[in-house]
């Protein structure tokens, strides 16, 4: 009889971080079950979850992994596989000569919040550390740099305070820009458990559209698109002229309301009503119950990050809390959900343009200092990296020569498609690490080096709460796959050798020893884990941050002595003024058109789009619209439209909503060029949803605003 074997990891979807128990029979993934002991999730899975199972199928791997290194020297020609050997001493050969002709600016690395926080750290040490650029930066800079700009700006730290068992405590959960049941949908469950428990909890949630998320609220607030900032002002406003705000909070723990409280004389519930598109009914009982509830908890994602106003939407909604002084306590605070399941391990180990390893501050040269120190350099690079959007510009004007993007498909997720694309034609070498090599990006490799993904890696990632999970492979490699650290390891030794260096920065026999470097750089941080260890992790499971040396645990909920991680030890108060989305709607282009998650899918489906059964929530793109808008155009339910803004255009079937006022239009995020109808009408690609998005990023976060552009609508 086949023996099952069970081992713990966690689900690699999004930020919830739930714990799996991956059966293998020694061959093969068999099953996967919710892990009962993870905190995350109880034993609990969404139907992505509870299907990854599926995803790890051999004939699967056969068809779409990436299975052998593969080397072109010629743009034009088709690449041919090569040995590891070959194709690492090809690309480090060609670094070296890049930098040392242009400087080590010339090249840049965008990466990803799937990959673990081991791989993040050596990329970060290659960039920052061997070859002296800042030009590294990754998908995490389209989900979550607004939340770490805003809690950086406010709190002085990019920490979320709150955690998951908050939700069981609340009196209060205000969801804002998120459809929570849908992106983040184990966490929901809690939430809907705490409502039955508790029948006086109440949910408010914003957003622009009736979510599945809003329609189970007890008030929701419709609000038009980018209008955040104004209703937060608004809910603080009515706060204080109704004495609802915790005075003494705000001064003894705080700083710089005097200057806030002048701007929000602006925000009258009338103006504020008429900006945001609701009532002024809602508007006051929303700010009512918030303040005048024993513990206000608020969730939010994508809605308010990804915006041209993103870091103001983050620092508006923390200032509500502040004032109210609801943070700190037991059920209270403002929490971000992260979207990929490790994007605070990124975070953690400064692997973003603007960011330093351990939370440090790229422009104090203590903490560059501290990191050279630390890492054996005699410095770290001042000059701030290239983010997202600007280092595909930067590629595009023959500025940055080689990029190497990992575990990120850029041609499908970065917005105006058609300028990224044009990127990664201009650019003399694009190096591709990737499990799949059925994606977009995967296509403009002229180096393709296959990695091991879900099930077959070592290392931690951190979820939204600050939990640390440590999880085993359970599958050998595939094919030639390496682990992503090992791949950035062995190529750093071999630019070390082109580059003269003789004792290498990566002596690493394995990924224990990346974390034990990692967990070294934290000490005396906010995120301090030298207390934590592979073993702790292993014996006593998963665990929050901050660990310390000699701590008995993490620590649950942060800011709880009131003390906040600036120089003053108080909290600040941003300044917050809204600021309309960056592309507003005109005659020509009358829709606001939204992105997002639909239930069942990730991403860009290179593994969710293996799984038949997860098509049966959706099963092809849709543009959903409000019916009255569809009658208008005599539009019917499954016609062809064109869907066309200032960048591009693509042809999807149209959908009537009742989540859509009238003059918006959604798509789900997830569909590329393979699943549409191949070109859009000015005959040039049609690359997904994206080749509508404004390439436009908010200035402190440069998070592009990926939830909303101007378009029109005509049958096609
Ligand atoms: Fe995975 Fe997120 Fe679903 Fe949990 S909620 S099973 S982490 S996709």
């Amino acid at each position: 009889m086949t023996q099952i074997q069970e081992t713990k990891a966690t689900c690699c979807y999004c930020g919830v971080g739930c714990g799996v128990i991956v059966q293998t029979d020694g061959r093969q993934v068999t099953g996967v079950r919710g892990d009962p002991d993870h905190p995350a999730n109880f034993g609990r899975l969404c139907t992505k979850g509870s299907t990854l199972h599926l995803t790890a199928r051999p004939a699967l791997q056969q068809q779409a992994r990436a299975l052998a290194p593969e080397l072109r020297t010629q743009r034009g020609e088709p690449r041919r596989q090569a040995g590891w050997g070959e194709t690492l001493d090809f690309i480090a050969q060609k670094f070296a000569d890049t930098i040392r002709r242009h400087g080590p600016d010339s090249v840049g690395f965008y990466i990803s919040g799937q990959l673990l926080t081991e791989d993040y750290y050596v990329f970060n040490k290659l960039a920052k550390g061997l070859i002296g650029t800042n030009n590294i930066d990754t998908n995490s800079r389209l989900c979550m740099s607004s939340a770490v700009a805003g809690y950086k700006q406010t709190l002085g730290a990019d920490a979320p305070p709150a955690c998951y068992e908050d939700i069981d405590h609340a009196q209060v959960i205000f969801i804002a820009g998120s459809n929570t049941a849908y992106a983040h949908p184990i966490l929901y469950r809690r939430i809907e458990e705490a409502r039955r428990r508790n029948p006086d909890l109440k949910v408010i949630v914003a957003d622009p559209r009736r979510t599945d998320t809003a329609r189970e609220a007890d008030l929701f607030l419709p609000i038009l698109p980018g209008t955040d900032v104004a209703l937060f002002n608004g809910m603080l406003h009515i706060c204080l002229w109704e004495d609802l705000i915790d005075a003494d909070y705000i001064a003894r723990h705080t700083e710089g309301f005097a200057e806030l409280k002048q701007t929000l004389r602006d925000y009258t519930p009338a103006y504020v009503a008429e900006t945001c598109g609701i009532r002024e009914q809602d508007l006051v009982a929303a700010a009512r119950w918030f303040g005048q509830s024993k513990a206000a908890l608020s969730l939010y994602c994508q809605g308010l990050n990804q915006s041209s106003s993103g870091t103001a939407k983050n620092a508006a909604l923390i200032n509500l809390h502040l004032a109210t002084g609801q943070i700190g306590k037991p059920g209270a605070g403002p929490f971000s959900l992260t979207g990929q399941p490790n994007a605070m391990g990124g975070r953690e180990v400064g692997g973003l343009a603007n960011l330093m390893s351990a939370h440090r501050d790229m422009a104090n040269p203590a903490h560059r200092a501290e990191i050279a120190r630390l890492w054996g350099v005699d410095d770290v690079p001042s000059r701030p990296g290239k983010t997202a959007v600007e280092m595909f510009d930067a590629i595009r004007a023959g500025e940055i020569k080689i990029v190497w993007i990992a575990c990120t498909n850029p041609a499908q997720s970065l917005p105006e498609q058609r300028m990224v694309r044009e990127a990664l034609e201009k650019a003399e070498l694009v190096i591709v690490q990737e499990a799949y090599k059925t994606t977009a990006t995967v296509d403009y490799a002229d180096v393709l080096l296959p990695a091991t993904t879900w099930s077959e890696k070592e290392g931690t990632v951190t979820n939204s709460e600050r939990r640390i999970t440590r999880f085993k492979p359970v599958l050998p490699r595939p094919g030639q796959a390496w682990h992503d650290w090992e791949i950035a390891v062995n190529f750093a030794r071999r630019l070390e050798a082109n580059l003269g260096r003789t004792a290498t920065l990566f002596p690493y026999a394995d990924v224990e020893a990346i974390w034990n470097e990692h967990r070294e750089t934290t000490r005396g941080r906010d995120l301090d884990i030298t207390g934590l260890s592979y073993r702790i992790l292993e014996e006593q499971g998963p665990q929050q941050w901050p660990y310390p040396e000699g701590a008995a645990g993490g620590r649950k909920r942060l800011y709880e002595d009131g003390v906040y991680p600036t120089s003053s030890g108080k909290a600040r108060f941003a300044n917050t003024v809204y600021q309309p989305v960056a592309e507003a709607v005109d005659a020509r282009y009358p829709f606001r058109l939204s992105t997002g998650r639909l239930r069942d899918q990730w991403h860009g489906m290179s593994r969710t789009g293996t799984v038949a059964q997860l098509f049966s929530h959706a099963a092809e793109p849709a543009v959903v619209m409000a019916a009255a808008d569809m009658d208008r155009r005599m539009i019917a339910e499954g016609d062809l439209v064109h869907v066309t803004g200032r960048r591009g255009s693509q042809i999807l079937p149209a959908m009537a909503g009742d989540d859509m006022r009238a003059g918006q239009a959604f798509i789900g995020m997830h569909w590329g060029e393979e699943y549409l109808s191949g070109r859009g009408h000015d005959g040039r690609g049609s690359f997904g949803v994206n080749s509508l998005t404004s390439p436009v990023f908010d200035p402190v976060s440069k998070q592009p605003e990926l939830k909303h552009a101007a378009v029109k609508i005509l049958k096609a």
